[in-house]
């Protein structure tokens, strides 16, 4: 037996995970088929929150938001970020306190804020604009919102434009140089407790310098806004930490994020004399490498390229389409075998751009060989579709060698699900 990144195995010719073997998973559920390695699940918290011994870990739902994760993760101590009133109703169910929730959004619909307010979790407040409604609709209720401002502190992360997102040009957050007076202006607002500050600039980031480049900007308005007598108890630097997709990629781990960060926070939060709660709002390094995407090769066309067609396509793994994101490929039933021919891995949806992994040395491919995307745990099944008519696939849980279904396999009724026709068309 040998490993192939870390925590995947390979036995017989076969690619193992959690200890099970993928050509049996594939046979008995099905392909496609998300299989997410429970354990390292655990892993991948816990040294997050080694690094982070004093800090909140408020796990990201949006990366990825099943059910059963997120039960895990609570179980685990996590908080959560959520970014939708769908996202607060899961993480509540699956029993994270709402102590431990912060409400985030660059948009949030007055129903969202209405509901925010009434279940009582913080709120990360993006413009003047969502200020002053937040503000009407506590006063209404007559509670006391606590919030933090999301802050633009102006960084490039290094990392795909698409998920920059603290640059001076991104629609999220307050600019920096407008931070200090909504404090003023949020303190004296009725229903509103301004009690913490809020960044995020990125996410895939590879490079520390810029997790200590926000530290350092945010600790700057932390500092203003404390002058003004607002007692800030809690400061969320966001996440972003990325991972290493390709096999000999280097990523920082959360010892090299809490080294970037935490002496700056130490050190400036001593010399203001104040002892606010560290958040940190990790999603991908979470989940990234905790799931594999199982997917069967339905025919070999050798043309302009060796083209491999599979069963799964960016309807349910948009990454390589949307951020040309790298995911590594097994053939799963051949793991073991040399290379044999430079292939190209494409999906069922009729679109050119439906590449899942561009001219790969790999074994010889032909029809009914197993193909396994790795690392998709972060963004993966929680951006798939049923476009081009397709149901969403089935996601299952190993540990251990053993395998439960975590989300079944949708069938073509739930494309019809919720589709009505008018009366002329009866
Ligand atoms: C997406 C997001 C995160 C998580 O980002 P990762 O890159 O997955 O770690 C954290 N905080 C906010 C506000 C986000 O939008």
């Amino acid at each position: 037996m040998f490993t192939i990144k870390d925590h995947l195995e390979i036995q017989d010719n076969h690619l193992i995970i959690g200890g099970a073997d993928t050509v049996e998973l594939a046979e008995q559920y099905g392909t496609p088929l998300y299989v997410t390695n429970e354990s390292r699940v655990i892993e991948n918290f816990s040294s997050y929150r080694k690094a982070f011994p004093d800090a909140d870990i408020y796990y990201a739902a949006k990366a990825n938001g099943s059910f059963a994760l997120l039960r895990m993760l609570s179980r685990q101590g996590a908080g959560a970020d959520v970014f939708s009133y769908g996202e607060l109703y899961m993480v509540l169910l699956a029993g994270i306190p709402r102590e431990k929730i912060l409400f985030n959004g660059n948009s949030k619909t007055d129903f969202e804020l209405q509901k925010a307010v009434e279940i009582g979790v913080k709120v990360s407040v993006d413009s003047r604009d969502e200020l002053h409604t937040l503000s009407e609709i506590a006063r209404r209720a007559k509670i006391e919102v606590e919030i933090a401002f999301r802050v633009n502190p102006d960084v490039s992360p290094k990392t795909h434009p698409k998920i920059s997102t603290g640059l001076r040009t991104s629609k999220f957050g307050i600019p920096s140089e407008e931070v200090v007076s909504i404090y003023q202006e949020a303190s004296e607002l009725p229903g509103i407790s301004p009690s913490g500050i809020h960044c995020h600039i990125g996410s895939q980031i590879l490079d520390t310098s810029p997790f200590r480049e926000a530290a350092e900007k945010m600790m700057d308005i932390v500092e203003k806004v404390t002058a003004l007598g607002i007692d800030l108890k809690f400061i969320d630097m966001g996440s972003g930490l990325g991972i290493p997709y390709k096999k000999d990629e280097r990523a920082p781990t959360p010892q090299d994020h809490a080294e970037a960060i935490l002496p700056v926070f130490k050190e400036r939060t001593n010399a203001l004399g104040i002892s606010p709660k560290l958040i940190l709002e990790p999603g991908r390094y979470i989940v990234g490498d905790t799931t594999i995407l199982l997917t069967r090769v339905n025919t070999v066309k050798k043309a302009a390229k060796n083209f491999v067609g599979v069963d799964a396509g960016f309807n349910l793994l948009i990454r390589p389409v949307m951020y040309d994101s790298y995911h590594y490929a097994v053939v799963a039933n051949k793991a073991s075998e040399p290379p044999s021919g430079t292939y190209t891995i494409v999906g069922p949806i009729c679109e050119t751009g439906d590449i899942l992994a561009h001219d790969r040395e790999l074994p010889h491919i032909e029809k009914g060989d197993l193909i396994a995307l790795l690392d998709v745990g972060a963004y993966g099944f929680s951006m798939s579709s049923q476009y081009n008519g397709r149901p969403r696939c089935a996601e299952i849980l190993v540990k251990d060698g053993e395998a439960d279904v975590i989300r079944e396999r949708e069938d073509v009724e739930e494309l019809m699900a919720k589709q009505r026709l008018p009366a002329r068309l009866m």
